[in-house]
């Protein structure tokens, strides 16, 4: 039989242990053996004990947990061809030629880049005695697939991450929470959430709470907005409305692209209309704690989708991402992913906000 390896790498993601017991179950039901890999790329390097074969046991209980039961880290050695070396010795070492890597885009980059590589890293291998030319024939071919893990929602041509709604759960709970406490002592909250350049879980909470403003990335307020939100904020008192809801996302900016943050939009309520204000910054709850039924499910259906991907008969596969469209599950290549992620970056980048809200709208709707 086959052996599928799989890692978790970058930020963790609420999902993560769904996805590696479907990986791990539905492998086995293939009739592959399945390894761990832990603490993502960087037990890869390492090997020994960081390389683990997987059975039934190893993922039981483990589906309504948070974070990754395999560990995950960022690791600079692997972004340098001499640590890629080290990592393919390892993986050949335990006889793995498939590998499925779930993580965000530089993640998924990475592993891109290591399959590119992979031929000339085994010559490199046998050239230095590392390996035996035999195993050349055997290893020829890596294949690669990419599930991606992140709260953020920021990757493209799919329409949810695993981590995302469970983040959103978190959110909205909390706000919800502080909503109660604001309305009594009629105070002014600014919630700091998540998302770095993606302003998707500010954008769907503040919906989904009645938020009263929000800043999102990808949409910078234009002209005079301090003016704007504090009429907009006062105006909503006027109405009899006791308290105030801001939602900041961390990655926000204007339009010259300076950093808005919630102690700037504080200070500007103290100052123009003199309200009770308070600054929360979510933080790492918003990682933390349950995964959603949506998350679990997209996990273990994102999980069982890239083994049938490795366990199909065509060997040598491009490198893919398992992405939801719709309700269907279909794989895009990986290339083709990580370059539309990235260009977003470049766009926002540019400050060209028109860009960015069309290379966005599939997931901010209209
Ligand atoms: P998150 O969205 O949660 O931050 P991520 O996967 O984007 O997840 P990164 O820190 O960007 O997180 O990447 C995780 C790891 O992937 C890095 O520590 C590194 O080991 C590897 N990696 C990232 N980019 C590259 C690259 N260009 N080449 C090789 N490896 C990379």
């Amino acid at each position: 039989g086959q052996a599928i390896a799989v890692l978790t790498s970058g930020g963790d993601s609420q999902g993560m242990n769904a996805t590696l017991r479907a990986i791990v179950r539905c492998g086995l039901y293939a009739g592959a053996k399945v390894f761990f890999i832990r603490e993502g790329y960087q037990g890869m390097i390492d090997g020994g004990a960081n390389i683990e074969e997987a059975n039934s046991l190893s993922v039981s209980k483990i589906i309504h947990k948070g974070g990754t039961i395999i560990g995950s880290a960022r690791c600079n050695e692997f972004r340098e061809r001499s640590g890629r070396l080290k990592a393919a010795k390892n993986l050949v070492g335990n006889g793995i030629t498939n590998l499925i890597v779930i993580g965000g885009d530089g993640s998924l980059t990475g592993a891109n880049l290591f399959k590119k590589e992979w031929s000339s890293l085994l010559e490199e291998l046998i050239r230095k005695g590392e390996i035996f030319s035999i195993e050349n024939t055997k290893y020829s071919c890596l294949s690669v697939v990419g599930i991606v893990g992140s709260i953020d929602n920021d990757f493209c041509q799919t329409d949810m991450t695993i981590g995302t709604d469970s983040a959103l759960h978190r959110i909205i709970e909390s706000i919800d929470a502080i909503v109660e406490t604001a309305s009594s002592h009629q105070r002014t909250f600014i919630l700091e959430v998540m998302g770095r350049h993606c302003g998707y879980l500010a954008l769907v909470a503040g919906l989904a709470t009645e938020a009263d403003f929000i800043f999102i990335p990808e949409c910078p307020p234009e002209g005079d907005w301090q003016l704007k939100m504090c009429e907009k904020l006062s105006s909503h008192r006027k109405a009899g409305q006791r308290l105030n809801i801001v939602i900041v996302s961390e990655g926000s900016i204007d339009r010259n692209g300076n950093a808005i943050t919630a102690e700037m939009i504080k200070n500007i309520i103290v100052e123009n209309l003199n309200q009770d204000t308070r600054i929360t910054v979510l933080g790492h709850v918003q990682r933390g704690g349950r995964p959603s039924a949506f998350d679990r499910v997209i996990g273990c259906r994102m999980g069982a989708e890239a083994v049938m991907t490795l366990t199909e008969a065509d060997p040598e596969k491009i490198p893919c991402v398992i992405c939801l469209e719709g309700n269907q599950l279909v794989r895009r290549p990986l290339i083709d992913c990580v370059k539309d992620t990235q260009a977003i970056q470049k766009v926002l980048n540019e400050r060209n906000w028109e860009k960015v809200v069309r290379l966005r709208g599939d997931r901010f709707g209209p």
